[in-house]
């Protein structure tokens, strides 16, 4: 079902068109789809129907409260990577017990919170960490739940910043000491080891990288049980990819045939972080039109909406298709930049696009701004962040509203 349509020649969030809410709150704005995001949910979660399983949304993707409380709803837990998420999920309703903390650099202060909330586990990624972590939780007489998160040195072929489980990572552990980790683990007074973690990559298009590293760490866990240790949960990750342009990824359903040809015999609960693929394909951005600019070399479409609000183009190069929200033929579409108001050249949403001839004030929609996203905007240039709106069937509703300048200094001295 397409979430985004063309009706009467005009692009709409299910049935709201987004000029409405364009009109009423303005731009730049966040437009979410209730549908898109439950079809999402529901797509991954029943694709392991019949096998003990949790899929906690990686919430980084889209920490919205509306976001998190929806998924809430539909029976998600989460995967966070900071005490700020961790707080996030308790407000939107989520139980602490659902919730896995992954991350290369927990403080002292986000193990603490952590540990007092009761969290399902952490993913823990380095051996100080461990070491750290079994302190924390000895001088509070418990024992912190662990998986140790093993890097399995696969190549996800995917963008070098979104690779996570290559040997020259950050991240992980290095599965060829995952043994002796676990050795350790279970002799630290503070730690009560739970399951088997890895995550390789994001945006990954095909099964194959998936099934390598899932293969790889299968037969870790089999080793680690061999040893005495108890594995209720294997963790594997998030990172299935999306169409933003014409990739063509795999679906929850092909993802879960090939992960259970590898992990189905293990007999643990599997828990899965997908992120992106529960929400990019869920959010728009609309941007105005401010104005054109032709020079001997370029086409200029500069727009309303900069790298500040959306930064995935300049950072990845990434591609976001764009719409004018007025459906135009593309017949008098010519090679544009589209960008931004921010000083920097590298602000762009598009670079040498095919784009028609819209003027000063038309609505434009960025695609697949559901993930990373408004997660990622800033105050660069001193501009307040977008407000997001969600929509359902033929209602929408602001769920935060536009930063003022007055949010943006406050407690700001001179
Ligand atoms: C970012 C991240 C995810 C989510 O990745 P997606 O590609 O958005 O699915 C899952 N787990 C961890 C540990 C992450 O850092």
């Amino acid at each position: 079902m397409d979430f985004f349509p063309f009706t009467n020649g005009e692009l709409h969030a299910e049935g709201v068109p987004l000029e409405t809410i364009a009109s009423e709150v303005g731009t730049p704005v966040y437009v979410y789809s209730q549908g898109a995001l439950t079809s999402f949910f529901r797509g991954w979660y029943d694709a392991f129907q019949g096998v003990p399983h949790r899929i906690c949304y990686s919430v980084k993707a889209n920490s919205s409260l509306a976001v998190l409380g929806l998924f809430r709803s539909l029976g998600s837990a989460f995967d966070v990577v900071s005490g700020g998420e961790l707080e996030r999920v308790l407000r939107a309703g989520g139980k602490a017990g659902d919730v896995v903390f992954s991350g290369v650099g927990k403080t002292d202060a986000e193990i603490n919170q952590a540990l007092d909330a009761g969290i399902l586990m952490f993913n823990v990624e380095s051996e100080e960490e461990l070491e750290r972590l079994s302190e924390i939780a000895a001088g509070k007489g418990v024992r912190a739940p662990i998986s140790v998160r093993v890097n399995p040195d696969v190549d996800p072929q995917t963008h070098p910043y979104i690779s996570t489980g290559l040997k020259t990572s950050k991240f992980g552990i290095a599965i060829a000491r995952a043994r002796e980790v676990y050795q350790r683990a279970g002799a630290l007074p503070g730690i009560e080891v739970r399951g088997l973690d890895a995550h390789i990559g994001s945006q990954l298009t095909s099964t194959t990288p998936f099934r390598d590293a899932f293969q790889k760490v299968g037969e870790l866990l089999e080793q680690l049980r061999a040893d005495g240790h108890t594995i209720r949960h294997l963790d594997l990750g998030g990172g299935l990819g999306i169409t933003y342009k014409n990739e063509v990824p795999p679906t929850p359903a092909d993802y879960a045939r090939e992960v259970l040809s590898v992990v189905g015999h293990l007999g643990v609960e599997l828990l899965f972080e997908p992120g992106r693929s529960l929400v990019g394909n869920a959010g728009v951005m609309l941007t105005r039109v401010l104005f054109r600019k032709e020079t001997e070399a370029k086409r200029f479409v500069i727009v309303d909406a900069g790298m500040n609000d959306l930064i995935r183009p300049s950072l990845y190069g990434a591609y976001q298709e764009i719409h004018a929200v007025k459906q135009r033929d593309d017949v008098d579409a010519r090679p544009a930049d589209v960008v931004g108001p921010i000083c920097e050249s590298g602000d762009f949403l598009a670079k040498d696009r095919p784009v028609p001839d819209v003027g000063r004030g038309e609505l434009l929609a960025v695609m697949s701004a559901g993930a990373y996203g408004f997660v990622m905007a800033s105050n660069y240039n001193t501009r307040p962040r977008p407000p997001e709106v969600m929509v359902d069937g033929t209602t929408w509703r602001v769920v935060r509203p536009r930063e003022t300048l007055d949010d943006l200094v406050r407690g700001e001295v001179v």
